[in-house]
């Protein structure tokens, strides 16, 4: 394979990028001079190197010493820790804080699953999150788990799943379990939900 064609292959794995999309990438970077490609491409390269995964809610964040594994929210003295919001995705989570609605903390749990599978979807961390419920309860003392997924069958079916699974955590530390309400409309995303409606939403968690 040709150079051009592995680049248009590597960008249309990117989320919600298209082939035709990814193939105006490349010819967008061909247009350009070597120095653009140069710096794009050391951007990448140390990219990795200057963030880090927070070990409790697996948000990427820029890690200002080496020895930081906790990223600020979960760090901070002024975030409400017996709270925990689940969500799919980064940006999900993103746009929560933006909103300014919500001082607790979250977990992002990578995706969800699909409604044909019954069992684990690959990828999903589910064994981290149980970890991490199991943590919260003894460190931080752990009294509510919201649910921030889409209002699809998809959202539907990792809720269920992640309830079951929780179920002898929660039963026996009586931990309440709410879904954002329904101010959220179906299968509109928590990414693009503006901040009247995730605020409405986690007012009438239910
Ligand atoms: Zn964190």
């Amino acid at each position: 394979m040709d150079n051009i064609s592995k680049l248009i292959e590597k960008f249309s794995q990117f989320p919600g990028v298209g082939g035709r999309q990814a193939k105006r990438f490349v010819y967008f970077l061909l247009s350009q001079d070597k120095n653009y490609a140069q710096a794009l491409s050391t951007i990448i390269l140390q990219l990795s190197d200057s963030v880090t995964k927070c070990s409790h809610c697996f948000r990427f964040f820029l890690s200002s010493s080496i020895d930081a594994s906790v990223c600020n929210i979960c760090a901070s003295a002024n975030t409400d820790k017996t709270l925990l919001m689940i969500v799919a995705k980064d940006v999900d989570l993103e746009n929560m804080q933006k909103s300014n609605t919500f001082n607790g903390r979250y977990f992002i749990l990578n995706g969800l699953m699909s409604i044909a599978s019954k069992k684990d979807s690959v990828g999903l961390r589910t064994t981290e999150l149980v970890r991490e419920i199991k943590r919260a309860i003894e460190e931080d003392n752990l009294q509510e788990i919201i649910f921030a997924f889409t209002v699809n069958p998809e959202g539907d079916n990792t809720k269920m799943f992640i309830k079951q699974l929780l179920q002898p955590l929660i039963e026996k530390h009586k931990i309440k379990i709410t879904t954002l309400g329904r101010g959220l409309s179906t299968g509109t995303e928590l990414e693009y939900s503006d901040s009247n409606t995730l605020k409405s939403a986690l007012q009438n968690r239910e």
